[in-house]
């Protein structure tokens, strides 16, 4: 069985982002950038399918820029058997990332994908479900856990009212949850061994997909700051402000 696994270039999440000062983007110049942390996640679950004998392959792809290949290496050193870059330096939306997911996919026949449930950058929350309707394959969205046999994937997903367990017919979309593993802490070894692992790099245009963007963005702007916070003195005062300034209760 091939797993695909789908990784984004995204800030880091440490990294305190700016908004640009003309309003039309955040700075991401000269900021640390790495793998999305669901991407990760979605690497280490396939690569733990794989030590398990459950897969054979896991390839890892990523679409963007060409340092998306620093992404693909840290795939490749959890354990990602190869990767394949779709670049381009044009600006990606999810649509456009799920028609060249989908152009992979049909050359690679993967049994199996897995996404983050979404981007930190962009937190759109798009890209997988849209790739299992261009594919009109089954999808099973925030898997907490994720088991296979039989041509089936069983899926725990966490859902508003608690925890949901869908079994899909593989070739089937997965998007992971922060709860389904906690990823190895990559060793040096392995960094180096996966400078050594194949990188295929395509563009759009080879695959065929046209991505152009479908969206406009109009203003980034700041959050609005949040005032600080006070103290009551005790809970009648607390209660009484809920009631006549929060109005909540
Ligand atoms: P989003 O819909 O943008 O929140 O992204 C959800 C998931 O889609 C991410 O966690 C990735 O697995 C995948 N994805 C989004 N953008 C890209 C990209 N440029 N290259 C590879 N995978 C991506």
């Amino acid at each position: 069985m091939k797993i695909l696994v789908a990784v984004k270039r995204v800030v880091d999440s440490n990294v305190k982002v700016r908004v640009k000062s003309d309003n039309s983007a955040v700075d991401i110049a000269n900021v640390k950038m790495s793998i999305n942390p669901f991407d990760e996640i979605a690497v280490e679950e396939a690569v733990r399918l794989k030590e398990a004998d459950i897969a054979a392959e896991v390839v890892a792809v990523s679409c963007g820029v060409a340092q998306s290949q620093e992404a693909l290496r840290t795939a490749l050193a959890i354990g990602a058997d190869r990767a394949v870059l779709v670049e381009t330096s044009d600006e990606l939306q999810p649509l456009s990332v799920a028609k060249l997911l989908k152009a992979v996919m049909d050359k690679e026949q993967p049994q199996l994908l897995f996404l983050g449930k979404q981007a930190i950058d962009d937190d759109c929350n798009q890209t997988g479900q849209m790739l299992a309707a261009l594919a009109d394959l089954p999808q099973a969205t925030f898997a907490s856990k994720v088991a296979v046999a039989d041509g089936k994937v069983t899926v725990t997903r966490e859902v508003d009212g608690g925890l949901e367990t869908v079994s899909l017919t593989m070739p089937a979309v997965v998007t992971t949850d922060l709860r389904l593993n906690e990823p190895r802490y990559v060793t040096l070894p392995n960094i180096m061994k996966a400078k050594k692992k194949r990188l295929d790099t395509t563009t759009p245009a080879d695959l065929g997909v046209d991505i152009k963007p479908n969206l406009k963005t109009l203003k980034v702007m700041e959050p609005p700051k949040r005032s600080a916070g006070i103290k009551v003195p005790d809970v009648a005062a607390l209660v009484d402000k809920l009631k006549t300034e929060a109005k909540v209760i």
